[in-house]
């Protein structure tokens, strides 16, 4: 592979990095025999086959058939390059990843995603010191202190300050030797319209970094301290920065939601702040989205299909909103989500600081699941008249045909029927109505889905494939017995002889195979056989080795046969008596007739 990072920097960081821990940062794991089991984080799944396996630092879905190492579960899963995967795992265990020993034209190469996250992080330093030095940022300073901010969540969540000058931030980078072509790529400054030259994006805000799972910065908020309009701009999407994936917050979020099973949604930059000011860690914030696929598929990496997850709203409308909005994303991701409206217009800020955290966590436990809320709200606007129940029924259907678990959609519907007073075969009337014209599609696994179905001898070739990885011991009586020669399959040919070239006994041979392999189906494969099962003893291998041999003969018979058959029709009887004798031969030593 071409990248710049030396190879002993590479196996430092495989020795000290755990995939366990590196996919826990994703993904909710349970010990299951010999392997950590999960959701997986590229498919929609209710039941786990997300596959990770310590001792061969290996991970495998028996879902969507994604597999590899720990690089490639951070270049999927972050969608970066190799070299981006390195350094984000190496920052994790405090490895330097040494970049001053690039040639220029290496650090070309470095890739465009990780140059733009650098950039952002020299930018989130500028503002940074803007905001700390008094010249500058004390009016800024004054606006968060006076918005209850105290110096630890300043300095904890890296704000700053962009001065109201068009060219502040675009100076700083020229000093740095950072184009402009590559801040505008950043989204940090704007061509002018007319004539050259560039300004800065950001002026006169409170400036808010976004950071990812892997604490890089990809975007900056930015808000007015006054009156003017918008009151808040964002980086626009870059190669790094897309709203529709991104969680304010959750690089801080992540772990302390996990251990509570429990994560806050909230709805802005300071209601994630003034949450943590209160000790209510685990909160993130949307960035002026609905919530997607994506999202929700972070939040159940961050707590698990089983974890709460609490959407936090000032009002009764917006909470009806976003729960009509979002209660399809959350049906199809499988996760549960209670919307939590606090009373009377207080958002979590205010909220916080009049009622206090214990108040907040006892409004969370009255709060109710997206479907009761969206009911309770119907039948609260309009009320349970003749006309009212007919508005409530339609106002919930297409909340209750998203319904994916039919028992849970059941209740629902008896429920209410309940609550309507009247029949439950009317409202499925109705909603079979809807559904029918929904037609509503399975979410589509996101992995590359490549499915093998091996015939007989390719199953067997995989098998000697996985027996090399999980039994290294056999790899000498495989290769003396020249069974990787007769493969039909090439690929694995190929991959049995990587396996022999990297040499036995080597506990995290899988996963440096991974490294080697190009073909993303063959990858996916080797991780497949590393991580699966082959719970067999000396003579469970023995056998599949003499399997193998039965064929490779019974395909040698064949083709005999079949040359025979041609010397005959071609009436080259030299050839046929050449044959013929082989035959014999094969005969003699008992291979015939088997
Ligand atoms: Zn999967």
């Amino acid at each position: 592979m071409a990248h710049s990072i030396p190879d002993d920097t590479i196996r430092r960081i495989k020795n000290a990095a755990n995939i366990v821990d590196i996919v826990s940062e994703h993904v909710v794991l349970k010990k299951a025999g010999r392997n950590h089991l999960g959701l997986c984080p590229f498919h929609v799944e209710k039941t786990p086959s997300f596959t990770v396996n310590a001792e061969k630092q290996i991970f495998y879905c028996f879902g969507c058939h994604t597999g590899g190492n720990i690089f490639s579960f951070v270049m999927q899963k972050e969608g970066v390059s190799f070299p981006d995967a390195v350094r984000a795992i190496a920052g994790r265990y405090g490895i330097d990843v040494p970049a001053r020993h690039l040639t220029a034209a290496q650090k070309e190469q470095l890739s465009d995603n990780e140059r733009l996250c650098r950039i952002n992080e020299e930018a989130m330093r500028y503002y940074q010191r803007m905001l700390l030095d008094a010249r500058h940022g004390q009016k800024a300073m004054n606006y968060l202190l006076g918005r209850g901010m105290t110096r630890e969540v300043i300095e904890g969540y890296q704000l700053g300050f962009a001065p109201a000058r068009w060219d502040g931030l675009l100076r700083h980078c020229q000093d740095k030797k950072i184009s402009a072509e590559w801040l505008v790529k950043a989204g940090l400054v704007i061509p002018r319209k007319e004539g050259n030259g560039h300004y800065d994006r950001f002026r006169d805000r409170v400036l808010f970094p976004i950071a990812n799972l892997s604490q890089q910065v990809i975007g900056f908020g930015g808000r007015v301290m006054g009156d003017d309009l918008p009151k808040y701009l964002n980086s626009p999407e870059t190669p790094v920065y897309n709203k529709r994936r991104c969680l304010y917050g959750i690089h801080k979020a992540n772990r302390p939601a996990r251990a509570a099973g429990r994560v806050y949604v909230v709805e802005g930059y300071f209601d994630v702040l003034a949450m943590h000011l209160h000790g209510l860690d685990n909160t993130v914030a949307t960035l002026g989205t609905a919530l997607t696929p994506d999202h929700v598929q972070l939040l159940k990496g961050m707590v698990g299909q089983a974890g709460q997850v609490y959407l936090v709203f000032d009002s009764d409308q917006a909470g009806i909103k976003a729960a009509q909005r979002s209660v399809t994303v959350f049906e199809q991701g499988f996760l549960d989500a209670r919307i939590l409206v606090l009373k009377s217009g207080h958002d979590p800020d205010t909220f916080l600081r009049e009622f206090g955290p214990d108040d907040f966590l006892k409004s969370a436990d009255k709060a109710l699941g997206m479907i009761p809320f969206i009911i309770d709200a119907a039948i609260t606007t309009h009320g349970l008249t003749l006309q009212g129940k007919v508005k409530v029924v339609s106002e919930v259907q297409d909340a209750l045909v998203a319904v994916q678990d039919s028992v849970a959609r059941t209740l629902y519907i008896k429920e209410l029927s309940e609550r309507l007073q009247i029949d439950e075969s009317a409202i499925l009337d109705k909603m079979r109505h809807v559904s029918g014209q929904h037609q509503r599609q399975a979410p589509s696994a996101a992995g590359p889905a490549v499915v093998f179905a091996p015939a007989d001898g390719r199953r067997l070739e995989q098998q000697i494939v996985a027996m090399m990885l999980c039994y290294p011991l056999m790899i000498p009586e495989i290769v003396g017995r020249n069974l990787t020669e007769c493969f039909e399959d090439l690929n694995l040919k190929e991959i049995a002889k990587m396996i022999v070239e990297r040499g036995a006994g080597e506990q995290e041979s899988a996963a440096d195979i991974v490294s080697l392999v190009d073909d993303p189906a063959y990858r996916n494969l080797v991780a497949q056989l590393a991580v699966s099962d082959c719970h067999w003893d000396r003579q469970g291998c023995e056998r599949i080795l003499a399997q193998f041999e039965m064929r490779n003969q019974r395909r040698g018979r064949e083709d005999l046969q079949r040359q025979i058959e041609e010397a005959e029709k071609n009436n080259d009887i030299d050839l046929l008596s050449r044959l013929l004798k082989t035959k014999q031969r094969q005969a003699g030593k008992g291979l015939i007739n088997l």
